[in-house]
This record gives C-alpha cells, structure tokens and sequence, in this order.
C-alpha cells in the first residue's frame, strides 16, 4: 500500500522558511516513507496536493468524550457548579447506542479539523463492558487515533471540596459518595490490552484531589509497569488549589507532593490544567520531565483563568493542547486552542520577541505526541512518523494573501480550509466530507439522542437547585482564601 501525495507545501515545528516550496510525501504502509521535490517514484498512485499546505496531524490532549452531547448548553460556571450537570455520574445509564454516537460525534468534529489523535479521558460509570465495546466500535469504523483512559474517581464529593462538610445538611445529602476502588481498578487495568488498531491505553485518575491513595498508587504502579501515560485533572480552579491546602495536609497541602508520593512524577506524568500551580510545584513537574496539557478554552469558560505557560516552559515542562469537553468548550477545534495559546505566550512573554506561533503548533503536535506518549510516531512530516497528516486549501480567504505559512495557520485559519485528513496513511475525510461514517446520518441521530437526554437533563434540576449555591458558596469562599500567587492576572 503505496502513494504519492505530490505538490504540496509542508508545514510542521521544524520547518523555517516562511513559504515552503511545495514536495511530495511518499506513503507506504500507513508511515512516511520519504518526503521531497525528488521522490517521484515510478507507478505510484498519487494525489494531487497542488494548492494545498501538509500539516502533521493535531494531537487533542485533553479531551472527554462522554459530554460531547452537552455543548452549548451551560456558560459562566464555575467547574463546581457545572460538574453537577455534566459527570456523567449524575444520570440514568446511558443506551450503548448512545455511547457508540456520542464517540462518533467528537471524533467526527475532530476529523474534520485535521484532529487525528485524541486523548480521550472518559467516565464509564458502573464498568459497563457494552459501554466499551461502543467506545472502541466507534473509535475503529471512525479511523481516529485514540488514547483511552478510563477516567476513574473514588472519594465523595463532600472530600473533593474545601469546607465540603459544612455545607447544609440538605446539599450534603445531595452530594456523590465515596465508591469502592477496587472494581474501577479492576476494570481499567482488564481493558488495557483490548481495543481496536489505533486505540491506545492510558492511565486517568479524575485527580489527586478526587481519588484515594488506593487509585494513585495503582496509576503508579501500572504506569511504570507498562509505560502508561497517566492523564489527571490537577489545580484546574482555584478552589482546587485551595481544597489541596486544607484537605491534604499529609502531602503538605500539595497535589504535587501527592503525585510524587504515589511516583506518579515521570515523563508519563500529564497534568490536564495545571492552572493554579505554585512556583515550587513548576520546578517539581520541569525535574521530572513531566507534561502539562493546557485547555485554554475551557479554562475560560470555566472561570478558571491562564495557566503559566512561560513558567512551565522555562521550568522544563512539555506543553500540550486539549481542547477539554465538549460541554466546557462547546467544540473540538485545535485552531482555537493554538490561537489562545499563542496569545497567551506571548502576553506572558516581552515585547518584541517572536516564537508564540511556533510555541503553539509545537504544542498541538509534538508536545501533544510526547504526552500521550506517541513521541516519534506522531507529530511531524518526517520519514518514519506514522502518515497522520491534514492538506488545508490555500485558496481559502484565510490564506490569501499567502504570506506565512506558520503565522497563518495559527493565527489565520480556523479549520475552515481542511480539506483532506490522513489517519495511518487511510484518508479519513475527503474534500470535507468524512469517509468512515454518514455524516447525515449522525446529524439524525445526535437529534434523536439530544431529545431523548433533555428530559433527563431537566430532571438534575431539582437536586442541582439545592447543592448550586452550597457550591457557588464554596467556589466564593475559596476566592477569598489567600494564596501566593494569582492565575486571574496574565503573569
Ligand atoms: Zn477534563
């Protein structure tokens, strides 16, 4: 299985020219095989890219796709708040065949943006193995790239909170409880040698402020065992900064501390977030070699503020792009996540510098790969990375006139212009229509299941009326808490 992609201009972190000359990539067996103007092998197919810019394909390093179902219902809440409407802990069991659309809807929105790796961090509540099997149904006839972690949690909700248990008797009454470790273990660790050809594993514990010592310290274990990436929501908001400094006293008030007791701080290390992190913690994660997937997106959205790009960057730590759930951030779209990044960087950065753009795409591609623990298999256009790549269409607005390929893209287009995406060397969508599935058909059912979940969303109503001002009561006291540093202000 050989083919020719001729005539177009490639863009990956490495490339400096403004305007790359445009080259053919040779594709054998799902890997490039060679790329340049002089690779013109005799009798190859070949696909006319003329007009068009090959970029490697985005690494989505965060990301939840058991929400999907939810965007562009919620705004202005704090994570606290808005977890009661969206953990997926909150409803009735879901239909499998929901299960399977919901996975086919991010990551058809993925597709289409030239997103061809996901980390997808979910909650399969009751260890329901139907559930897995639409989850890895979905993921192989879609033909994305997926890094899975069973997203698993076992304290109450009362214990993830500062002042949990002062709230009102009848919020606590309403909060989740704790759960057993020991079955969400066992189930995680049984799936991990299971899935479809593209589905990789991870290990996700919800966060050091959500899960016992017991659920740490088997991410621990099983991670150096295996050499499982481990993803984990860490000092997200401010409250969680908070609730580490009152309720964990045995980690010295530090999530970080916490991570490391269990031997969780390693190069597999993922922070999703890391917002509300202290100087010292920085240090700690850069030592380690340790990744952090920033969501700016939902970190707006979510009240939450800027994470300490620079810092991290300064520190050691390899940056990554999620662009988080579909419920915080209404869409899937790298192009987005890129551009707030960039503009983060460099609002934290001097005037007059250069390099955001090129800080940013490095992060949506190579520093997504290294997170999710695809280094050297994903994220360039190089001789022996895997052929996931996207072709974006120059004739677009966005790219006329075409001054700067880097520039451009991330500050520019918006995903308008993807036109072809390769997942493995198979092309996934064709002239911006998905070739793995019936888009038509998914519009049908995402309406069919949309009806069929309002009512079950209007029914959280009554609980939610109860346990929301004791969680806007918590998320303003912990406002008030003083800490160190402030992750509101740019800097
Ligand atoms: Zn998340």
């Amino acid at each position: 299985m050989e083919f020719l992609i001729t005539g177009a201009r490639v863009l990956d972190a490495s490339t400096q020219e403004a305007r790359p000359e445009p080259t053919n990539i040779l594709i054998r067996d799902g890997v490039i095989a060679a790329v340049g103007a002089d690779v013109v092998p005799d009798e190859v197919e070949r696909f006319d890219a003329r007009g068009h810019l090959a970029i490697p394909g985005f690494v989505n390093a965060h990301y939840h796709s058991h929400d999907v179902l939810l965007r562009g219902r919620y705004e202005q809440l704090p994570l606290e708040a808005w977890m009661i409407w969206t953990n997926p802990g909150v409803y009735p069991r879901r239909p499998d065949d929901e299960v399977r659309l919901r996975t086919m809807l991010g990551a058809s929105e993925a597709l289409r943006t030239g997103i061809t790796t996901v980390q997808d961090m979910v909650s399969i509540i009751g260890q329901e193995r139907a559930h897995v099997d639409a989850l890895f149904s979905a993921y192989e006839q879609i033909g994305i790239r997926a890094v899975v972690g069973m997203q698993i949690g076992d304290l109450g909700m009362a214990d993830t909170l500062p002042w949990g248990h002062e709230a009102s008797a009848g919020a606590r009454a309403l909060m989740s409880k704790a759960g057993d470790p020991a079955p969400m273990i066992a189930f995680a660790e049984a799936l991990l040698d299971s899935g479809p050809e593209l589905l990789t594993w991870a290990a996700a514990p919800m966060g050091p402020q959500r899960v016992s010592d017991v659920i740490l310290g088997w991410a621990g274990r099983v991670s150096a065992e295996r050499g499982l990436p481990v993803f984990t929501h860490t000092y997200e908001t401010r409250t969680q900064a908070v609730v580490a400094r009152l309720n964990f006293p045995q980690d010295n008030g530090s999530l970080i501390r916490r991570l490391e007791r269990h031997a969780l701080l390693t190069p597999r290390l993922t922070l999703a977030h890391g917002v509300w992190i202290d100087a010292d913690e920085i240090i700690q994660l850069g030592a380690a070699g340790a990744n952090v997937a920033t969501n700016a997106m939902s970190n707006l959205k979510l009240l939450n503020g800027v994470a300490p790009l620079r810092a991290y960057a300064r520190a050691g730590v390899n940056l990554a792009i999620g662009c988080d759930g579909c419920s915080c951030s209404d869409v899937q779209n790298m192009f987005q996540g890129m551009k707030a990044f960039a503009q983060f960087w460099a609002l934290q950065g001097d005037a007059g510098e250069t390099g955001a753009a090129r800080a940013a795409l490095s992060a949506a591609t190579l520093g997504g790969a290294r997170a999710v623990g695809l280094e050297g298999k994903v994220g360039l256009l190089k001789p022996g990375y895997r052929a996931d790549l996207s072709l974006i269409d120059l004739s677009d607005p966005s790219w006329r006139p075409f001054n700067n390929a880097l520039l451009q893209l991330v500050y520019s287009e918006a995903g308008r212009a993807v036109r072809h995406v390769f997942v493995n060397g198979q092309m996934v969508v064709r002239d911006q229509v998905l070739q793995t599935a019936d888009e038509a058909l998914l519009t049908a059912q995402a309406e069919a299941a949309r009806a069929a979940l309002a009512p079950q969303i209007e029914a959280l109503a009554a609980t939610n009326a109860t346990l929301t001002p004791a969680l806007m009561e918590i998320f303003r006291r912990a406002e008030g808490y003083p800490l160190p540093f402030d992750r509101m202000r740019l800097r």
